[in-house]
C-alpha cells in the first residue's frame, strides 16, 4: 500500500472503531449507522481507496468540486454521492444528475427545483433544519418544517428520509442533539417513513450517536486535516 492508503484505512478503522463504540454505549447496533465520508478538498484518488476498503457513501459540500469527482469515478460500482452543503435552486440541476442524497434541503423552492431536476431516479432528501434561528449556515426554522416536509414527501420523485443538523459552533452539543431528536420525532409522528437523522462529524459522532443519528457525516477524522480556506 501506499502511504496515503495506509493513512486513508487507519482514518477509516479509527472511525468505524468509534462509530462501533458509540453504538455499543447507546444500546444500538453499529448497523443502523451510516458512516458518509466527506471527501470534499481531497482527491478523487482518495474516492478509489475509499472504495476498495468498502465505503459505498461519500459526501461533498460544493457542487463544482462534487461534479467533477463524481464524474471522475463514474467507473466505481455501488458508489453513492451525498450532497451535504448549502445549495442553491440554480444548482438543483447539476446536483440532481449525480447525487443519490441530499442533506441540505431547507426550502420548498429547492424541494421543487429538485424534483423538476431529478428526471428518471430519484433523491433521498434530508431536511436540514437550523437548531438556533441563524439561517446563515442553512437550514429551515423549525416553524416551517411541517410545510417542508409535507413538500417533500408530496414531491414526485423525491424520497423524505428525515432531518439533519449542523449544532451551532460553541453550543452545548448534548442539548441541541436532543433537541434535534425530539424534532426527528415530532417529524416521524406526521411522515411514518422519515425515520433516518443526519447528525454527527469528525467531532461529535458519539453524542449524535446517543442521539439517534443514522447517518454521521466524517471528513477530517478519516481523511486528515483539511487546507484552511482563506
Ligand atoms: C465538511 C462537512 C462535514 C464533515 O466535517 P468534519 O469535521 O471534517 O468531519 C460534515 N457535514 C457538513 C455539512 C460538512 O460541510
Amino acid at each position: 500500500m501506499t502511504d496515503r492508503a495506509t493513512q486513508v484505512a487507519l482514518g477509516l478503522g479509527d472511525v468505524q472503531h468509534r462509530i462501533a463504540g458509540a453504538c455499543v454505549a447507546a444500546g444500538r447496533v453499529p448497523a443502523a449507522v451510516t458512516l458518509v465520508v466527506v471527501t470534499k478538498t481531497w482527491p478523487a484518488s482518495d474516492v478509489r481507496l475509499l472504495h476498495a476498503l468498502g465505503v459505498r457513501d461519500v459526501g461533498e459540500n460544493r457542487d463544482q468540486e462534487a461534479s467533477q469527482k463524481a464524474a471522475d469515478v463514474a467507473d466505481l460500482p455501488g458508489l453513492r454521492w451525498h450532497f451535504v452543503g448549502q445549495l442553491q435552486s440554480n444548482k438543483a440541476r447539476s446536483v440532481a444528475r449525480y447525487a443519490d442524497v441530499v442533506h441540505s434541503v431547507d426550502r420548498v423552492k429547492l424541494a421543487r427545483a429538485l424534483n423538476d431536476a431529478a428526471t428518471g431516479r430519484r433523491i433521498g432528501c434530508f431536511l436540514q433544519v437550523s437548531l438556533d434561528g441563524d439561517q446563515r449556515r442553512g437550514g429551515a426554522l423549525t416553524s416551517d418544517l411541517a410545510e417542508l416536509a409535507d413538500a417533500v414527501a408530496g414531491a414526485e420523485r423525491l424520497d423524505l428520509l428525515g432531518l439533519m443538523a449542523v449544532p451551532p459552533l460553541g453550543s452545548d452539543l448534548d442539548s441541541r442533539f436532543a433537541e434535534l431528536q425530539e424534532l426527528s420525532e415530532r417529524l416521524r409522528a406526521d411522515h411514518p417513513a422519515a425515520g433516518e437523522l443526519s447528525a454527527g462529524m469528525s467531532g461529535d459522532l458519539e453524542t449524535a450517536i446517543a442521539h439517534g443519528a443514522t447517518h454521521v457525516r466524517v471528513g477530517s477524522a478519516v481523511l486528515g486535516g483539511r487546507p484552511r480556506l482563506g
